[in-house]
């Protein structure tokens, strides 16, 4: 299969932005690091010049979603424990999968209340309410008595469609 060079930094693009949204900038420096040995917070705030803290909570929220993993090993003669991390880079295609299955699943249900509702609009801005509702109030403003007026969601429906055209092309690429 050929693949658009636009397509696969369109990919790249959405890991950059999971990862960022999880794990922070923090997070995504880390990631982005190319690391294939396994390492030590510390080593990594030593070399990043932050905080030991704030880099464990980044690859905590890695290993959250599955980009990152540990192993803890208990110093006999301190009773510290130290973690010893790796990033899993090949699980970016899964994790990348998982997040836009998801977000493909949230779209279908927006899609699927657009699609069964039908809403009434106050002219003045006052209410949005169902087509039961606009008919209690005889098509009129609870509010401010104006007119009720017929909330055409088309273009909402196919904005929805549209993004869900994309995250399938994508899903597709991915997988
Ligand atoms: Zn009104």
């Amino acid at each position: 299969m050929k693949v658009k060079e636009e397509e696969i930094s369109e990919v790249d693009e959405l890991l950059a932005e999971l990862i960022e949204r999880v794990a922070g900038e923090i997070g995504l420096v880390i990631y982005s690091m190319g690391l294939e040995e396994e390492f030590t917070d510390e080593q990594i705030a030593n070399e990043l010049g932050v905080e030991i803290n704030e880099v464990r909570k980044a690859l905590f929220a890695l290993y959250e979603i599955g980009l990152a993993s540990y192993r803890r090993v208990k110093d006999d003669d301190t009773g510290w424990i130290e973690y010893f991390w790796k990033l899993n880079y090949d699980k970016e295609k899964e994790v990348l999968l998982r997040e836009l299955t998801k977000t493909k699943r949230n779209l279908e249900e927006k899609l699927k209340e657009e699609d069964q509702s039908v809403y009434y609009l106050c002219k003045n801005g006052c209410v949005k309410v169902s087509y039961e509702e606009a008919m209690e109030y005889n098509f009129m403003c609870p509010k401010c008595g104006g007119m009720l007026e017929y909330l055409d969601n088309t273009k909402a429906v196919e904005a929805i469609k549209k993004e869900l055209e994309h995250l399938e092309k994508l899903i597709k690429l991915i997988s």
